[in-house]
Parts: C-alpha cells; structure tokens; sequence
C-alpha cells in the first residue's frame, strides 16, 4: 500500500517523540509499504513564532509571517528524517516548494491551487521515505505560503490525493473523533466511523481534530481518511462516505467554537441592497460570516447582528466602522465574549424534534440563546462564553451520546 502519515504537534513534541514517530514509519515500512509523511511543528512552536512576530508589530506582513511560520514545520521534517536515516533507512525531507504544493496568494490563509507530485513519485518509486513539511506551499513568484492554523492536515490530504494514496493517516493526541472533545466531556465515546459531511461540520464548527478544509478536499478527492494516535496501537475513526455508514445515529457530535465574535449594527438605514453592501464589503476582505439576524425595521432603521471568528474582527471593524462613518449606521458594538455549540448529525434529516431538545436543554441550564442556524445536519446557538463547556455537556447527556 502507499500510505501518508500526517503526525500533528504533540506527536512530534519533542525528541523522544519523533523518534517514536521514527519508529512507527520504520515499522509502516518493514511491512512493505511506501509512505509519504507530513509533519506538524513541534507543539506550541508556531504560537512562539507568532508571538515573536507580534513582539516587533501589531500588523506584521503576511508575506513575512509565512516565511517565519513555514520554518516550524522544515525543523520537524528535517529532523524526522535524520533519525531515519539513522536507522538505515532511505529518507528525504522536502518543503512544500520541494513537494510541487502550488497555492494562491493568499498569505497565511492560502488555498492549494495544483500539486505536482513528480518529485514525490519519483523519490517513492526509489524507495525513498519522503517527509514533507506541512502547512505550507508556494505561490506562482515562487514566495512561501502557509495553508491556515491547523493545515497539515490539508498538507497530508492533498499530497494523498495527489499520489493516489491508499490511505491517509492523521495522527494526533486523541485515538479518533469523539462524540464531543473529550478535554471537555471525559464521557466522550470514540466513534468508529464519521461520514464526511458530518465530520466537515464538526470541523467547521469548531472540533480542531481535523481542520475543515482538510475534510473537505477529503470527501471531493475521495481519500480513505483514518483519525488516530501516535501513542498508542488503538485503532481510530474512519471519516468516509454516509452510504458506507451501516446505522447512522440521530446525532453523531457536539462541536464548541469559542473563537467567536458579535457584531451588532444599530440604526442600519432600511434601504434595499444594505445588506448586500455590508456583506459584501466584509466578503470581499476576507471575512467569514457565521450567523446573521435582523430585527423587523422600526422608523425607517433595523438592526442586524452576526457572528465572526475572532480573527477576523480586526478586518470587520475597519469595515463596519467606514459605514458608520458613511450615516449608513447609526453604531455598532462587539462583544468577543460569545461561543458557538453545534449539534451535528445525519439522521436529523429524517427525525424531528433534535432542534427542540437542543433548546430546552439550554432552557433546563437556564443558559440564554443569542442566535440560532442550522442547516440539514446541524443547530447552532450562540450563548455566552462562561456557559460554554456546560451546555457542550448538558447537550451531550441529553442526546445520550455517553451511551
Ligand atoms: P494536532 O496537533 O495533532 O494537529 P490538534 O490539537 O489540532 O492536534 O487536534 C486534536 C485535539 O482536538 C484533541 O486534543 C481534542 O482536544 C480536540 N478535539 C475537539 N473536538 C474533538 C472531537 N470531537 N474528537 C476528538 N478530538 C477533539
Ligand atoms: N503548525 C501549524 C499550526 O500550529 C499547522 C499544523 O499544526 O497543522 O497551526
Ligand atoms: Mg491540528
């Protein structure tokens, strides 16, 4: 088989680490494998790069904070495959450059464009143990690109694709995907199986386990992804197509995001094509918008509130800010001090009732609901950080998934 083996930070933690991960791509191999590996920076290295950055600038450029984030990920890489070759065994470490990752130009949130994989097929067809560093690529001038927090995982996914993979393997702290984070719920149950839209839910509502794009370009590729842990020989969650599923249950997990933030737009002039010019204002930086709700007008003004990640509040504001400036709105306020729970689940397609448990729970909790979306698979409420890890809880328990 050719498999790609994605360790994450902790894997690679430290040196005993990646010689554990050392071990375990010897043995992947002894077993007449080819494997391609990806690795993560060691855990917490890129958080210091980033706060090294912000020593010296509140708004460093993002061209050069990838040329700094992209180093953490070439230590490990080059690391791992000097243990190998250590061990006998014929390995090579390569960029993303190196490995034909091609990407937009968006810097520190870059989207893969094409992998060329000739080099990578060559060195695999010689036998060689290739370690990419992940997380990164480069753009059509040839500058390095980063792929987002938490882009190994699209690293690992699209080099799988592009080789043709049998399977692609994420290693990580945990052995599989959960009904919930078990740092949260230690009555968490590892599920044996996902369907890849539940799991693109989950990840995009907050379940860091996989990053979204990364299941995404998963379910679109086709790629057998596998979830498990470098500690220990526990087999893990296979993410897959729903029909492969033999009996999907009504909900498969609870997703906490408490990367979040409201907006609140006071006094918006009730006029057609606000919205649209708010929105795409906001679109056209970037910005990515959750929930939205906009109360009935009153006197020829309404107010409209939505939900941002954290990161993208900055941008959002500037914006915002220039409409008011405008007289197109009156205020707007911000409050970072909101989460995001999701229930995520196939079966709600066919049952009803799962959105009314959700909010009762919340009600029993005494837990006030701020906002409300959903979508075929989900509901989301946005509540006040403080309750966050009870409601992951409350809601955990009321739809038995300790069961
Ligand atoms: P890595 O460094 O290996 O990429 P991450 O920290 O990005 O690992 O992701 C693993 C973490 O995701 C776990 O430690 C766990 O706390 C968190 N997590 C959140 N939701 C879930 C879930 N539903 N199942 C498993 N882990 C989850
Ligand atoms: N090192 C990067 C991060 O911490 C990418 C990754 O680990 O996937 O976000
Ligand atoms: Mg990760």
């Amino acid at each position: 088989m050719l498999i790609v083996q994605k360790f994450g930070g902790t894997s690679v933690g430290d040196l005993d680490r990646i010689q554990n991960v050392a071990n375990r791509v010897s043995a992947t191999k002894k077993a007449g494998n080819d494997v391609v590996v990806v690795v993560s920076a060691m855990s917490g290295e890129t958080n210091k790069l980033v706060r090294y950055a912000e020593h010296f600038s509140a708004n460093p450029s993002r061209a050069e904070m990838d040329m700094l984030l992209s180093s953490g990920e070439r230590v490990t890489a080059s690391l791992l495959s000097i243990a190998l070759n250590e061990m006998g065994f014929d390995a090579v470490a390569m960029t993303g450059r190196k490995a034909g990752i091609v990407t937009d130009g968006h810097h520190t949130k870059a989207r893969i464009e094409d992998i060329n994989p000739e080099v990578m097929n060559a060195a695999v067809k010689e036998g060689k143990i290739i370690v990419v560093a992940g997380f990164q690529g480069v753009n059509e001038n040839g500058d390095v690109t980063t792929l987002g927090r938490g882009g190994s995982d699209l690293s690992a996914v699209a080099i799988a694709g592009a080789i043709k993979a049998d399977l692609c393997e994420i290693y990580t702290d945990v052995s599989g995907i959960f009904t919930t984070d078990p740092r949260i719920e230690p009555k968490a149950k590892k599920l044996n199986q996902i369907s890849y839209d539940e799991m693109l839910e989950l990840a995009s509502l907050g379940a860091k386990v996989l990053q979204n794009r990364s299941v995404e370009l998963a379910k679109k590729l086709n790629v057998n992804l596998v979830t498990r842990t470098s500690f220990s020989d526990e087999e893990g969650t296979l993410i897959t197509k729903e029909e492969n599923i033999m009996e999907a249950p009504l909900v498969s997990g609870i997703a906490l995001d408490k990367n979040q933030a409201r907006i609140s737009l006071m006094g918006v002039k009730d006029r057609p094509g606000i919205a649209s010019d708010i929105f795409t204002k906001l679109s056209d930086s970037d910005v990515n918008i959750d929930m939205i709700i906009q109360n009935k007008a009153h006197d020829g003004t309404t107010n409209i509130d939505f939900t941002v990640p954290v990161g993208d509040l900055n941008d959002a504001k500037n914006i915002v800010d220039a409409f008011v400036a405008s007289g197109d709105i009156e205020a707007d306020s911000y409050n970072e001090k909101i989460c995001k729970v999701s229930v995520v689940g196939v079966g709600m397609k066919s049952h009803s009732g799962v959105a009314a448990k959700a909010f009762s729970t919340m009600a029993k909790e005494n837990i006030n609901i701020n906002m409300i979306s959903t979508s075929e698979i989900k509901i989301s409420m946005a509540i006040d950080e403080e309750y966050a890890e009870l409601a992951v809880r409350s809601l955990h328990n009321a739809y038995e998934l300790d069961k």
